[in-house]
């Protein structure tokens, strides 16, 4: 485990809200009630303001206490709170940046998209592959790579794999190579937590982790059960490991070639052993979470799978919830619940201690999602 000088959970451990733009459909409205937004983020873009009646606040704001409960109306402090014009570009640089380069450092780390369906988690985190909308997959390929070339250590190697995986059900399973279900989650000394037989894949540009999150997207989207439905039900896991290996006559060993060596710069694009990783100093690893939807999965009504369904998505946001919670929890040691939840047992090494983490607590600003809203900033507002 790498020693340093622990930060506290807060430096380490970022919570933001995003709030996506209203849509066309939104801005419509309904025939009966014309579009009504409900957010507002106040100078400084730490607060945000939360209300069933916006215009009567803003209004009357100066004389009245805005949390008062008065026209049904909440604030909450974040890190930052970003607005319905923020731009990709920005998001990235200022929420994820630090936490991807950490891992070129040696932490562990994971970028955590929660929220309702249809709030923005995943263009926030996949967005477009090219273009100013790139999501914060695509700019954290590329800066990793971009800094692994302008590495002015002429004796330093890197090595970056790539896996994508799905939690559905509980069940975990392999995104790129379709047919590895029900994988275990395990731990190990030198591994850390680790999805037994998940396939790894080495990478060596932005484009092959593209071309990897593409058919891990086409395969999200062609499954055995009707998948609109699933990619919301679903966690989804990216995970990028970068080893650097720095050997001291790295000049002189090129032609002899050490079996450690080997799989380093290899030009294979297939998943492989990596081989016995010898020199390796420094090892990390990121998460980067499209969470399954937040809103509440009626269990009223649903029966049989779909039932048990419903009450494992709410069961694994609310283990993470509470994992979060003992984490960011100032007082003496608490109790860390990991193990209640696949989702948490994955992140484990991942959340906490030394490890980099943000939150992105996406929701939309209309009347209509109020109530999710609500309950999305609560949430976030626990993880802080
Ligand atoms: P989720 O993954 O949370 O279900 P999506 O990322 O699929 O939500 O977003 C729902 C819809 O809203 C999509 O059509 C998406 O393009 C649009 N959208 C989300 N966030 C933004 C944004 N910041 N700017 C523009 N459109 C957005
Ligand atoms: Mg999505």
């Amino acid at each position: 485990h790498q020693a340093s000088g622990a930060g506290s959970t807060s430096e380490n451990f970022k919570v933001v809200v995003r709030i996506r733009p209203a849509l066309p459909r939104e801005l419509r409205g309904t025939g009966l009630r014309p579009y009504q937004c409900t957010t507002a983020v106040e100078p400084g873009e730490r607060n945000i303001i939360l209300s069933e009646n916006l215009q009567a606040v803003l209004s009357q704001q100066g004389t009245m206490i805005v949390d008062s409960g008065l026209y049904n109306t909440y604030r909450f402090t974040f890190d930052c709170v970003y607005d319905t014009h923020c731009q990709q570009e920005r998001i990235y640089r200022q929420s994820a940046q630090q936490v991807v380069l950490s891992i070129l450092q040696g932490y562990n780390a994971a970028i955590i998209a929660y929220g309702q369906t249809g709030t923005g988690k995943t263009h926030t985190m996949e967005g477009a592959m090219e273009g100013p909308d790139r999501g914060i997959i695509p700019r954290t390929v590329e800066d990793i790579f971009t800094y692994i070339v302008n590495d002015p250590e002429p004796s330093s190697k890197y090595l970056v794999r790539s896996s994508y995986l799905q939690i559905y059900n509980e069940v975990v399973s392999d995104l790129l190579k379709p047919e590895r279900s029900s994988l275990a989650i395990r731990e190990d000394k030198r591994r850390g937590v680790f999805v037994e037989g998940l396939s790894e894949w080495v990478v060596r540009s932005p484009a092959e982790v593209y071309q990897l999150m593409q058919r891990g997207q086409a395969l999200r989207a062609t499954g055995a059960t009707k998948l609109n439905e699933v990619s919301s039900r679903s966690h989804a896991v990216c995970v990028i490991i970068v080893e650097k290996c720095t050997t001291p006559s790295a000049a002189d060993d090129s032609g002899a070639g050490g079996q450690g060596g080997a799989a380093w710069g290899r030009s294979g694009n297939g998943e492989g052993p990596v081989g016995p990783v010898i020199q390796s100093i420094k090892v990390g690893k990121l998460n980067l979470v499209d969470l399954a939807g937040s809103e509440r999965v009626h269990v009223t009504g649903a029966v049989g799978r779909r039932l048990e369904e419903s009450k494992k998505i709410n069961a694994s946001l609310s283990a993470l919830g509470n994992v979060i919670a003992a984490l960011t929890d100032r007082r003496e040691r608490t109790h860390i619940p990991y193990r209640d939840s696949k989702l948490t047992r994955l992140l484990e090494d991942s959340l906490g201690g030394n490890c980099r983490t943000t939150m992105i607590a996406t929701i939309a600003p209309s009347l209509d999602a109020f109530q999710e809203s609500l309950s999305t900033l609560k949430f976030a507002n626990r993880a802080k």
